[in-house]
């Protein structure tokens, strides 16, 4: 769950202002630049780093034991904070997750990754 003074709080208001079909990575990337990108970059990579790990924290607790609708939340929140992570970073997700993945498992370089249990892939 997302703290009272958390600035990623879902804001209703925020909802309005999303795409109401899909979305890009890119573009849900681009929207948490304008929402957040003044407060982010004041904040600066450490101090983001502190809250994605908060959230990242408050998504195990509720994979253990939120509802259904707590845990979504909280999956959007760490998709959020990594989003800023990389926007305060100069890092493109959409890119670097197709540089990355966007050939298969970049272990074994297949569309099913067969590399070993015991390995990372
Ligand atoms: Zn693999």
């Amino acid at each position: 769950m997302t703290t009272p003074d958390s600035p990623h709080r879902l804001d209703k208001s925020v909802s309005s202002a999303l795409p109401s079909s899909k979305m890009t990575l890119g573009e849900w990337q681009s929207i948490i630049q304008t929402m957040y990108s003044r407060k982010d970059e004041t904040r600066g990579v450490d101090g983001t780093f502190m809250w994605f790990m908060e959230e990242v924290g408050e998504l195990a607790a509720a994979l253990r034991e939120g509802s259904p609708d707590e845990l979504a939340a909280e999956f959007a929140d760490v998709l959020a904070w990594l989003a800023t992570l990389a926007n305060i970073s100069d890092v493109d997700l959409e890119r670097a997750i197709r540089l990355k993945y966007g050939n298969g498992c970049p272990g074994c370089g297949q569309s099913v990754c067969r590399c070993d249990m015991a390995e990372k892939p």
